[in-house]
């Protein structure tokens, strides 16, 4: 039975759903799970998505099988933060040699060699703006190669020994210590996490803090983190000696710098430093724009607890193998967000990295070879025109 009238009700429907969108009155649990406030029947209802489609607890989907106004207000709402992300789309592109660095113009031309211990290193020069560049950007007077020192990162932070490193690399010809890739690993997280610090990512708006025990320089330590649910984005850590009694309120404060937003929902454990620093830097009197603060919670089908036990094992695994240097420098934690956030393809995501959920595109099969050149290329003194 088609019916005009149906039709209409449908597009109310769909209308009130923007608006309990836009007034922020729907909270986001899980991928699958959203509660969703009436303004009319003052009632929060549940809007579940199971076999890829959503239902929601109300009288008028339960009774009447219409998409409800619920339904549409959290479409419309991931709809939203989509078109957000692709507005502000941040790419970070591989430096190539097909077009000046500076100008982009095509007319370039191999200009000097220079010689070093590895080998040539090729510069060339712009036929418009004459200025010069090699392209081994990120990696001049390294004794190994781009390639040698990107292939050690990513065998660090997927849970390779330095030692096994080493000899992998020997395999290939390169003859290293553990402590010069230990050097490589803390020297080009240093470079991009300074860069990477200055995006801005587009997380969603129901985030998760919880610690983690690790050791840190022979001592064991909590990494406090905060993670955004949706996104899965790593958005700030902060490395502290306890956790009962620990000062949460500075990862808070990092939080919003990363984002320059707040979330509408911070999910934690029970631990009262959360809900100190919850009062310090997330609550309102403005209800409005007042966080919500969920404590201890354990929803079915949850994946946020899922994320952070992703998390512990990638740390877990470190410790095991970090044998090859007694130290291990708090930067190291600084590698693995790197590590996860922008190279690390994850599966909730479809294989998309949660840099990429948020609207920051790496491009170039080696994304530890972009990183490196963009960061590089941002900070050194050959900046000049460049504009992309
Ligand atoms: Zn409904
Ligand atoms: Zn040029």
């Amino acid at each position: 039975m088609v019916n005009v009238d149906l039709s209409k009700k449908d597009s109310v429907r769909q209308e009130k759903g923007r608006k309990t969108a836009l007034k922020s009155d729907l909270i986001r649990l899980s991928d699958f799970h959203y509660h969703v406030h009436s303004q009319t029947t003052k009632r929060d209802y549940d809007v579940i998505k199971t076999n890829g489609k959503w239902s929601c607890s109300c009288p008028d989907h339960r009774f009447r099988h219409v998409c409800c106004k619920h339904i549409h207000s959290v479409e419309y709402s991931i709809q939203l933060r989509e078109e957000v992300r692709e507005q502000k789309k941040v790419v970070l592109s591989p430096v190539t040699v097909s077009d000046c660095r500076f100008c982009h113009s095509q007319n370039i031309k191999k200009h000097a060699i220079r010689h070093n211990k590895t080998g040539d290193i090729q510069r060339f020069v712009c036929g418009d703006c004459h200025k010069t560049f090699s392209i081994n950007l990120g990696f001049e007077k390294m004794k190994s190669s781009p390639e040698t020192i990107t292939n050690a990162l990513q065998l660090y932070f997927s849970g390779e020994s330095l030692r096994s490193i080493q000899q992998f690399l020997k395999l290939q010809g390169v003859t290293v210590n553990p402590s010069t890739i230990y050097r490589w690993i803390t020297k080009y997280t240093k470079i991009m996490k300074e860069h990477l610090d200055k995006i801005t990512p587009q997380v969603g708006d129901a985030w998760r803090a919880d610690e983690v025990y690790t050791k840190i320089r022979g001592e064991m330590k909590y990494v406090f983190s905060l993670m955004d649910s949706e996104t899965r984005f790593w958005i700030a850590q902060e490395v502290l000696d306890r956790k009962e009694g620990a000062d949460a309120s500075s990862l808070f404060r990092k939080g919003k710098e990363v984002t320059q937003t707040k979330p509408k929902v911070i999910i934690t454990d029970g631990l009262h430093s959360y809900s100190e620093a919850y009062r310090k830097k997330f609550w309102t009197v403005d209800r409005r724009d007042r966080t919500l603060h969920i404590r201890n919670v354990h929803l079915q089908g949850d994946m946020n607890n899922n994320q952070m036990e992703r998390l512990n094992g990638e740390f877990r695994d470190r410790e095991k193998v970090v044998r090859g240097i007694k130290k291990v420098d708090s930067v190291i934690i600084d590698g693995y967000q790197i590590y996860h956030n922008y190279v690390r393809p994850h599966m909730a995501l479809d294989g998309k990295t949660p840099a990429q959920a948020c609207g920051i595109d790496v491009q170039g099969n080696n994304k530890w070879l972009t990183l490196i050149q963009n960061a590089k290329f941002s900070s050194s003194d050959e900046r000049g025109g460049y504009a992309r």
